[in-house]
């Protein structure tokens, strides 16, 4: 453990002591939450947040280009926050510029109690229908963009794939959740569903420094349709699009192909 950020607040000895000598046995996914399923029954989880990276690299660390290029540079190796020797020699390690990311071990009955208060429907999952979309949204006055960057409603929609889904459903990242109606549900898990399809085919976006685990780049950011593209043309209309920021978050949109809806007023 290169820095005791990456635990807090757990102390680094304990962390080290749970996966000393100790086989991964499956690596998995929660949200936004990588999970690797250790032989004792425990998981070590690792939220990566704004600026983290996994790499994974081979015994002689060069058998992958893409890793070679990244730690190449001084400020990896000086972001370096933990290292995992592996039994055949490479290594996994975990850097952060920005400290944000974290990692703890969790037994198998905290990690369901952990996540059932944190996330909420997979949005790659059969779980995620247009009933459950009108469900979580129901009642909500709320932004539909700060709607979809909660964790609790829909897991994994970060920044990028917020804008991009609201675009592809027409939809106002401005529009209260509740005010939404059946075509608008239906638009919206679609939107959400193909902006993280395209994100995944592309090998996800690369906008400042993310890598996947073998620090290759990917290619949603030559592909945003909105994101990041103020005062360029809107490709479905030609308008201009603009930037807001809600909930703290820039945000892009274009305000001639995404309706504002109202407010429903309440009936007495
Ligand atoms: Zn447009």
């Amino acid at each position: 453990m290169l820095d005791p950020y990456f635990t807090k607040p757990e102390l680094p000895g304990n962390f080290e002591r749970a996966v000393n000598r100790r086989e991964i046995v499956d690596v998995g996914r929660r949200g936004k939450y990588l999970m690797l399923e250790l032989d004792d029954g425990n998981t070590v989880v690792i939220h990566l947040r704004m600026t983290g990276s996994l790499v994974l690299l081979a015994p002689d660390g060069s058998e992958n280009p893409g890793d070679a290029r990244i730690y190449e540079a001084d400020a990896s190796e000086k972001h370096l926050k933990a290292r995992f020797t592996l039994d055949d020699g490479g290594e996994l390690r975990f850097s952060d510029p920005r400290r944000f990311g974290r990692g703890f071990v969790a037994g198998a009955g905290d990690l369901e109690e952990y996540f059932s208060s944190r996330l909420g429907v997979e949005p790659l999952s059969e779980d995620f229908t247009v009933e459950a979309m009108a469900a979580m949204t129901a009642g909500r006055t709320g932004p539909l963009k700060s709607f979809l960057l909660d964790q609790k409603g829909v897991v994994g929609v970060g920044n990028i794939y917020a804008d991009e889904a609201l675009f592809r459903a027409r939809l106002h990242p401005l529009s209260p959740g509740g005010s939404m109606k059946h075509d608008h549900h239906l638009a919206l898990r679609d939107g959400v569903v193909d902006a993280l399809e395209r994100g995944l085919d592309l090998g996800g976006a690369s906008i400042d420094d993310y890598r996947d685990a073998k620090g290759e780049k990917g290619g949603m950011q030559n592909e945003f349709l909105v994101h990041r593209r103020e005062g360029e043309e809107c490709v479905a209309c030609g308008g201009e699009i603009k930037r807001i920021v809600v909930g703290g978050r820039s945000t892009y949109f274009c305000p001639n192909c995404q309706k504002r809806l109202r407010r429903r007023s309440k009936r007495k």
